[in-house]
């Protein structure tokens, strides 16, 4: 059940920034994007492990960087073992905090665990840690297998992220709004649905 991300507003927080190391797990963020662009999930022959659709973010996180005037590059690997941040091997903890040395922050895209991974590697020191996305909420996915190499993943509830006040589940046909709506913009919409803080958990089913 991996959860539905959306990236963060992260401007305000690149003042003196010069150059910016972008660790992405491969996972959660990879099926949020395909989930939100439409696009499979994997397709083996043409990208390998590699979901298009989060690829295509991270480059165009890159380039906004770069335009920005900071250096930036991806903390990368081709080891499928290597996708899932909160699953890190020692190996690949110890080969962040080698190439971390070269950057004056990181941006990481996924989950809160994704970023205490990547604090829990690297330690307290001068390298700032920036969370580039967030959790809107959890995803019930059914995978479709498309012959010969396809996987795409096709939602059929979410259950909605809220921090603070008592758990409660709603039930809405609306799920393709919020799945269609820009990333940005969807905090927004639940939070005019909710009206309450009272709510952190909306469960919204595929109608
Ligand atoms: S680190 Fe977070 S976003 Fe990445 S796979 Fe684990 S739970 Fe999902």
């Amino acid at each position: 059940m991996p959860f539905y991300l959306k990236a963060s507003e992260i401007d305000d927080q690149l003042a003196g920034m010069n150059s910016l190391l972008i660790v992405p797990c491969r996972f959660c963020p990879a099926a949020s994007l395909a989930v939100h662009e439409k696009k499979p999930f994997i397709e083996l022959f043409r990208h390998f492990f590699r979901t298009e659709a989060y690829e295509s973010f991270i480059q165009s996180l890159r380039v906004d960087l770069e335009a920005q005037g900071i250096d930036a590059e991806v903390f990368n690997s081709w080891m499928p073992h290597h996708y899932v941040a909160c699953m890190w091997s020692t190996k690949r903890r110890k080969a962040l905090v080698k190439r971390a040395k070269e950057f004056d922050g990181i941006v990481v895209l996924g989950c809160e665990a994704a970023v205490e991974t990547v604090r829990d590697a690297i330690g307290p020191g001068s390298c700032r840690v920036i969370q580039g996305m967030e959790v809107v909420g959890l995803m019930n996915l059914l995978p479709k297998f498309i012959f010969p190499s396809t996987v795409s993943l096709e939602v059929q509830s979410m259950t909605m992220h809220r921090t603070g006040g008592n758990q409660k589940t709603l039930r809405s046909p609306h799920l393709h709004t919020l799945i269609d709506v820009q990333p940005s913009k969807t905090q927004n919409i639940m939070d005019k649905r909710e009206g309450s803080e009272n709510f952190r958990c909306e469960h919204v089913r595929s109608s």
